[in-house]
């Protein structure tokens, strides 16, 4: 039966049956007994479906990285115990040393890095382009040895929304699959594969989890990228791999070789599974995500009208103002709201921004965003400390740009606590 995302995230994934809980049981358990040498044999030949080592599925974290499947429309999923584990993966089952990628210039610190200084040491290129250079200059970015597109759905800080289906028509032109990183819109806000993405990512510590109590990570498959159509371009999902008996991913699972590919051979090889602790902890915040993300966007909205009429605020970039230059993008993409999180800029200097965060109350200073409580940070002063005031503005991050994660408590308190900090600068 096709279900609502409202009715998938109280009821994907888990489904007990008769004397068995109700709620999803944590198998804290790193292995799985069988009777006989010959049963186990079979698993590790991929023969059989069972588990047997947490490193590679284990039934608590399967159950909810199935109903993260369910909310994105995927043919499988998998948890990773990071958002930056999850991106990593995603693209590195389609790389190798000597490849190359395209990402979009605005996405997150942590994948700048990753994709920009630490994949670039294992012989893996990234050319960063601009999502507002038009096509043709993006192609030509685009070299024989190119593997995928990556962008953010929304992005962290800056508030940009990518154009899905511009840039999936464009990959797949290329004959080259597009991933999206839908972290801050979350499935209940977008659905990147309705619009042609292949691949979708999640940092699961942000809105999926929604309490600050569990760092992690998942990849959805949609499924859909046709990887023997361009088999010498991915060779590792084509050919056999040695380290599985010679196994042909796209032969032995079709819709589902690239998922599998993870899970078997990166998941076996590198480890970056979840705590099943964590998955639990994960999946409580799943069964409410739907009510909060509603509440995130309305106070986010109220809020970020409210700085724009506001005398002391510079500028303010929430996509879901009329103003601002990707509200058509956002009403697309997603026209039941955005996310919580405001980047805003004040009149005044770097110290003025530093001075407001001081005299925030309730509203805290924290290296986290999506979260239920409200919170504030200055990327140039902390998560982007590292980088140049040139750097900054390439990655679309303006030095005096505050990003305010909008919670769900009530909105005239948190504005009652933006003015207070304000009146005193
Ligand atoms: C936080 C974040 C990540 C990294 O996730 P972690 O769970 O902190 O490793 C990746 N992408 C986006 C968009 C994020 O906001």
């Amino acid at each position: 039966m096709k279900r609502n995302i409202d009715t998938i995230c109280v009821q994907g994934g888990w489904q007990p049956t008769k004397g068995e809980p109700r709620q999803l049981p944590i198998y804290q358990s790193t292995t799985f007994k069988y009777d006989t040498s010959e049963q186990m044999a079979r698993l590790f030949d991929l023969e059989d479906d069972g588990y047997f080592y947490t490193r590679l599925s284990n039934p608590t974290n399967d159950a909810v990285a199935q109903k993260i499947c369910e909310m994105e429309g995927g043919v499988g999923a998998v948890l990773t115990s990071s958002g930056q584990a999850a991106n990593f993966f995603a693209v590195f089952n389609i790389c190798e040393a000597g490849d190359h990628i395209l990402a979009s210039s605005t996405i997150y610190g942590g994948t700048f890095n990753l994709f920009g200084v630490t994949m670039k040491k294992m012989g893996i290129d990234c050319t960063f382009f601009d999502q507002e250079w038009d096509d043709s200059k993006i192609e030509a970015c685009i070299r024989p040895n190119t593997k995928c597109v990556f962008g953010e759905t929304v992005s962290n800080p800056g508030g940009n929304i990518f154009d899905i289906e511009r840039f999936a028509k464009l990959a797949h032109r290329h004959g080259l699959p597009l991933i999206v990183d839908n972290t801050f819109a979350t499935p209940v806000n977008c659905n990147p594969f309705r619009w042609g993405c292949d691949i979708v990512t999640h940092s699961t510590t942000k809105y999926m989890d929604g309490h600050s109590a569990q760092i992690g990570g998942a990849i959805v498959d949609s499924g859909n990228f046709d990887w023997e159509a361009y088999a010498a371009q991915f060779p590792g999902l084509t050919t056999p791999d040695e380290s599985y008996h010679g196994l042909i991913y796209t032969k032995a699972f079709g819709r589902a070789a690239y998922i599998n590919k993870i899970v078997s051979q990166l998941m076996r090889d590198l480890g970056s599974v979840p705590s099943p602790q964590n998955s639990y902890i994960l999946n409580l915040g799943l069964e409410s995500l739907h009510v909060r993300m509603q509440r995130h966007c309305q106070n986010a909205l109220t809020i970020a009208r409210w700085l724009e009429q506001n005398e002391k605020v510079a500028w303010v970039n929430y996509a879901g103002l009329e103003s601002s230059k990707f509200h058509a993008l956002a009403q697309k993409y997603m026209p039941n709201g955005i996310c919580g999180v405001i980047a805003f800029g004040l009149k005044g200097t770097r110290d003025d921004a530093i001075r407001f965060m001081d005299n925030l109350n309730f509203v805290s200073i924290v290296t986290h965003v999506a979260d239920a409580r409200t919170c504030v940070l200055h990327p140039a002063s902390h998560t982007h400390r590292q980088m140049t005031d040139e750097q900054l503005l390439e990655a679309g991050v303006r030095p005096d740009l505050i990003r305010l994660s909008v919670g769900i408590e009530d909105v005239n308190d948190i504005i009652a606590d933006l003015e207070q900090a304000m009146s005193q600068m």
